[in-house]
């Protein structure tokens, strides 16, 4: 009897194990990466971003942040191929990956892994090449027509890459500005309403870069009052590299941005995107009003 009660709770605890496994094995597995940077706090907002997306109750989150040691005696170097995507949270000025490391993220992503740029990860590493391939645009840091063109859609709903001379990346003050859908069959922008507002946040312009196999799914109008440049510029994008998927949403410059309904939903569905390819996570009734 004792003995059929140990087998008993064995097999109750064996059940257990098991379908903890198999709950966190259906789970989209997600690598937060980032690292010291200048002009952005990125220990205050990793920690929202991993509660944004463990709140979807779709992923499991783990976190890798690189130190300037580690960057400069190449012991940085997560396991890429642990995880289905990565969000790159890093910023101006942070330290490049070793370049063994920086293969190996590109390896991961050509062979069909999945990436998020969140804001200020475009202005990473202007002269890691591949790397900007994958973010399509960046700015500041140096950037300039010889990253490639500037990208952004006309008046006419024309995508336009202008090679003209000038700096890549500026913004003016923060301000609330209107999220113009531009790709509204998307799986991310399915559902979403055809305009939506975020903000006050910094809305990026003149951002340049290779800009090839990008599809612009938003865009937002950076009006000439707010110090802008009268255009359309590109605020959410998907980027295609080799067999792998990136989403790169412009929006999001601090805590209070990130913790927006407009980012929060968008983040959750764009981070689905890249590491899938599909979309599960509703639009919530009230977007982009919904509390976080
Ligand atoms: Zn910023």
């Amino acid at each position: 009897m004792r003995k059929n009660f140990f087998t008993l709770v064995a097999v109750f605890m064996a059940g257990l194990v098991t379908s903890c496994s198999d709950t966190a094995k259906n789970k989209i597995k997600v690598l937060i990466a980032d690292g010291p940077q200048r002009a952005h706090k990125h220990e205050d907002t990793t920690p929202v971003l991993k509660q944004i997306l463990e709140k979807s109750g779709l992923f499991v989150v783990d976190h890798s942040r690189s130190t300037e040691e580690s960057s400069a005696d190449g012991s940085y170097k997560p396991d890429f191929s642990q995880y289905d995507v990565v969000v790159v949270n890093e910023g101006f000025g942070a330290n490049y990956w070793p370049e063994a490391t920086q293969k190996a993220f590109e390896e991961y992503m050509a062979q069909g892994g999945g990436m998020v740029s969140v804001h200020a990860a475009n202005n990473s590493w202007p002269t890691w090449k591949e790397y900007n391939k994958m973010t399509a645009v960046g700015g500041w840091d140096g950037r300039d027509e010889k990253s490639g063109p500037y990208l952004y859609i006309n008046s006419e709903g024309e995508v336009v890459r202008d090679t003209s001379p000038g700096k890549g990346g500026s913004h003016g003050p923060q301000h609330e500005f209107e999220l113009v859908v531009r790709a509204s069959d998307h799986p991310i922008m399915a559902g979403l309403p055809a305009t939506f507002k975020h903000g006050p946040d910094e809305l990026y312009d003149r951002l340049r870069g290779p800009a090839e196999n990008v599809t612009i799914l938003a865009t937002a109008f950076s009006s000439t009052e707010q110090k802008g440049t009268g255009r359309h510029e590109p605020a959410l994008m998907t980027i295609d590299y080799g067999k792998g998927r990136i989403f790169h949403s412009i929006l999001g410059h601090h805590v209070e941005q990130i913790k927006e309904g407009s980012f929060v939903t968008t983040f959750q569905r764009g981070t689905e995107w890249a590491a899938t390819g599909q979309v599960t996570i509703p639009v919530p009734a009230d977007f982009p009003n919904q509390k976080f």
